[in-house]
């Protein structure tokens, strides 16, 4: 009997939850704009604004703070391109949708546990040119390691410094009180959370505005112009709703976590954890063996119906240095990174399947004697 396939690649994306496909189904198959006047308008909005409600209990913000766009790259590109700021400053380990959304942006260096250099941090805000905007996300997707984003803010604030932040892998996986952080902006996305790709959300502090990036229409406040993508919103609640249930179940995941590292460090006489010293999420793993390429590693996996990613799934497919384990000093081990992120559908006998074929792909590769 054929075996059913392993999914460990939550961070990339996440299944979409049946409830989320129920409600999008059930928007697709009405009428209606929610920016027309008439009934079917209204009915529209009534879903939208019931989204927005839901995502912003998640979040902890006013409804009115959330602006729905794309997914997590267009509000990170929304977050600093429409900035009015004079100079930007973004951690090492951030997402290329930060990165690459301003390319002069000055460097925060992280430690080799991949935390942020707090002191760095002061040092640059000080020579920075006024206003400043400070971009450092919540939590990474290749490691999991999460932000001291309280600690960020209360530096910039001193250098009267704005703070965004790019919680799109953090969502759903630890609480985020978005009011609490005391951010001035956050990006969101739907597919980490079990809704589903192609929808996101900028979330604003009260008095902060930033240009839109698409103009036209006035849709989202003026913020973002183009009706909205009404059954994917619809997702998004839904599955905010049902995160927002799930956020114990989820910390569980870290029994699994650890349990597979415990694992893999026996089985293997030299295992590298990235992070493994900093406050992680409770899902991912972002791991190494020495001699264990993932170039061999994934495929041999995938053959035997089980997915995980080398670094991030936006390089995967293109075998280059994850600038993330570069930033952490962690480069020489890019070529043999993987990993292992599990998320509201993984079970014990998905670890257990893993480990296996892990271990007879492990002997393969290194010989008996490369694993105990
Ligand atoms: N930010 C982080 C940390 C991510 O991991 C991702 C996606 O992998 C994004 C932003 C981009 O989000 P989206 O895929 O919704 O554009």
């Amino acid at each position: 009997m054929k075996k059913m396939p392993v999914y460990l690649d939550h961070n990339a994306t996440t299944p979409v939850r049946p409830e989320a496909i129920r409600a999008m189904a059930a928007t697709m198959e009405r009428v209606g704009n929610p920016s027309s006047v008439h009934g079917f308008g209204r009915a529209a909005r009534r879903i939208l604004e019931d989204a927005r409600d839901a995502l912003a209990a998640l979040v902890e913000a006013p409804g009115s703070a959330l602006t729905f766009t794309s997914g997590g790259t267009e509000a990170n590109n929304l977050a600093l391109r429409g900035t009015d700021a004079r100079s930007v400053l973004v951690s090492a380990v951030e997402h290329p949708s930060v990165m690459e959304a301003i390319p002069k942006a000055q460097i925060i260096p992280v430690g080799s546990d991949g935390v942020v250099d707090l002191d760095a941090l002061d040092g640059l805000l000080a020579d920075a040119p006024k206003p400043a905007l400070v971009s450092v996300m919540l939590a990474n997707n290749e490691t999991g390691v999460i932000q001291p984003i309280a600690e960020v803010v209360e530096i910039a604030r001193r250098h009267g410094a704005r703070v965004h932040c790019d919680a799109v892998q953090a969502l759903g996986k630890i609480a985020v009180d978005f009011t609490g952080l005391g951010v001035d902006m956050m990006s969101v996305s739907a597919h980490k959370i079990g809704g589903p790709q192609g929808v996101g959300a900028l979330i604003l502090r009260d008095g902060v505005s930033v240009q839109p990036l698409m103009r036209g229409g006035g849709q989202e406040r003026r913020r973002r112009g183009g009706t909205e993508n009404l059954p994917g919103v619809a997702g998004f609640g839904t599955a905010a709703e049902m995160a927002a249930g799930a956020l114990v179940e989820y910390g569980a995941l870290a029994t699994h976590r650890d349990r597979l590292e415990r694992d893999l460090g026996r089985l293997t006489n030299d295992l590298t954890v990235f992070g493994v010293a900093a406050p992680r999420l409770p899902n991912t793993t972002c791991c190494a063996v020495a001699g264990l390429a993932s170039e061999i590693l994934v495929p041999a996996l995938d053959l035997e119906g089980i997915a995980i990613s080398a670094g991030s799934a936006c390089s995967s497919g293109k075998v280059q240095a994850s600038p993330v384990l570069e930033a952490m000093g962690q480069g020489p081990w890019a070529g043999n990174a993987v990993r292992i992120s599990l998320g509201w559908t993984s079970r014990t006998e998905d670890v257990d399947r893993f480990l296996s074929a892990w271990t007879r792909i492990a002997e393969r590769a290194l010989g008996r004697e490369g694993v105990s």
